[in-house]
């Protein structure tokens, strides 16, 4: 018996047709599996394959909810169900009008290997909603996320799953959404993640992904003999992932020069410092605002609008060491990863998911330079949730520093794990093939251990 992934991603297309980000995210994993698949015809006959990409449960909803004008308002609500062979489904919510049913799939499918990696006892789940929080008042948030709780604690539980944020979802979300649950369940349970902290959130969850995401680069360089200090970092995104991995990189040295949204991008060469980064913090956590009142508050920035459809992205094209991307999917094409190199860039450490498109890996790949991708460069958010659950459940929290220091253990843990399961395989030094296949190791023997279900 035999893996041919062609035969396969023919097969999960013809499914899920038009769900082009989860068939993305599914090839670029397949891809890395034949060699595991050929030795192991035990997966093949129990089909892990086909099992994996299927999820447990798709729960779809409405969610109705009142404008400030008196109007009413309907979207839509998901939670993806996908894998709970580790533990109960773990995995953001999103809130992006660009949310659907695959960009969802997509999330949950990256999320079992991902959740896999941690180490942790956490299975695999996604969700979210098509609903715009951006200029929204604070009422409308929590009138929408009411009525999306309302549909959705039917379904969730401390024990069954937990979800926490993800664009467009943060704190002052998680807290709305809490809430209600608590208040229809009349239960005080860690339902939630990325809580806050005065009940029941884990210090250092909000920093957890960027820092991780720092770490991971550092661990890369590490393993070459290099650091990032003094290197030139570019970030992409400004929201919660893109502002604690600047506050890292600025930790231990480095200097950080873009931010971006999704109206453009600034440029700032003499760097992002403490009082920058404060700064950017209240523009998008409290103001809300746009990236470009950067370049209109501090000398020397340089604002770029970004043009619909164009080929490029200008934030990949300006000399530097590192590239840290950390706002949303298939932000860096072949063309990109193409400037990225001739610019100067040698480590890539992925913070948002699936960030780079198929052609722009290949483009990393083949040059050899040091590409962390996302599910486990970015693991570092899911692994102190599921530390955030432990502490829930010994109903204690652990210091900043505890929590700090295993969230870095673990990222060195999976830094490594990657690293020599590359090696094992016979490319080493590919971070891709290496996540990819010890994530699937301990998922497809534990679908193996508990029967076909
Ligand atoms: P936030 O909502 O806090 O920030 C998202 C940032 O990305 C904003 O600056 C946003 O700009 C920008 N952005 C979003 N969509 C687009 C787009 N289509 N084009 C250009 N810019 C865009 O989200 P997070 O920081 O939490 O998430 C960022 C990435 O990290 C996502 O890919 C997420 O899945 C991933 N991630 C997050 C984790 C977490 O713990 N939060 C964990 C693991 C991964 P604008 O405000 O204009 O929309």
């Amino acid at each position: 018996m035999s893996f041919d992934p062609k035969i396969f991603m023919e097969k999960v297309k013809a499914k899920n047709t038009g769900e082009s980000e989860f068939h993305q995210a599914v090839e670029e994993v397949f891809e890395s599996l034949d060699t595991v698949l050929d030795k192991h015809p035990e997966y093949l006959e129990a089909k892990i394959p086909e099992r994996l990409v299927e999820p447990e449960r798709v729960i779809m909803f409405r969610v109705p909810w009142i404008d400030d004008a008196g109007k009413v308002q309907v979207n839509r609500g998901f939670r993806i169900e996908m894998n709970s062979a580790l533990g109960p489904y773990k995995g953001g919510l999103r809130f992006h009008p660009s949310v659907n049913l695959g960009i969802l799939k997509f999330l949950a499918f990256e999320q079992v290997l991902k959740n896999s990696l941690t180490t942790l006892p956490m299975g695999a789940g996604k969700g979210g909603s098509d609903f715009d929080p951006k200029e929204k008042s604070d009422n409308e948030v929590m009138r929408f996320c009411q009525s999306f709780m309302t549909e959705l604690q039917r379904h969730i539980g401390p024990d069954t799953d937990v979800p926490a944020g993800d664009i467009g979802v943060g704190g002052r979300e998680i807290g709305f959404m809490f809430g209600q649950y608590k208040r229809i369940r009349n239960e005080f349970t860690g339902v939630l993640t990325g809580k806050g902290l005065n009940w029941g959130g884990s210090l250092i969850r909000p920093e957890a992904t960027g820092y991780g995401q720092v770490y991971f680069a550092e661990e890369m360089l590490k393993a070459n003999k290099k650091s990032l200090e003094g290197l030139t970092c570019l970030v992409s995104g400004s929201g919660n992932v893109a502002q604690y991995c600047t506050e890292k990189v600025l930790d231990l040295g480095g200097k950080v020069v873009t931010f971006s949204d999704s109206s453009g991008m600034v440029y700032d060469p003499e760097g992002v410092n403490r009082e920058k980064l404060a700064f950017v913090m209240d523009l998008k956590n409290v103001r809300r605002g746009r990236i470009k009142e950067y370049a209109d508050k501090f000398p020397n920035v340089e604002f770029m609008a970004y043009e619909k459809n164009a080929d490029c992205n200008p934030l990949w094209d300006i000399k530097a060491d590192v590239a840290l991307p950390s706002a949303t999917q298939n932000e860096i094409n072949a063309k990109d990863a193409a400037n990225l190199m001739k610019n100067g860039v040698f480590c890539v450490s992925e913070g948002a998911n699936m960030p780079t498109e198929p052609e722009g890996i290949e483009c990393f790949l083949e040059a050899k330079i040091l590409y962390g991708p996302g599910k486990a460069a970015n693991a570092g958010g899911v692994a102190v949730s599921g530390l955030e659950m432990s502490q829930n459940s010994m109903r204690l929290g652990w210091s900043r520093e505890e929590v700090d220091q295993k969230l870095h253990g673990i990222m060195k843990n999976i830094h490594q794990n990657c690293l020599e399961t590359a090696e094992t395989y016979g490319v080493p030094g590919n971070y891709v093939v290496g996540a990819n296949i010890a994530g699937f190791l301990k998922i497809a023997d534990s679908m193996l251990d508990q029967g076909y279900v």
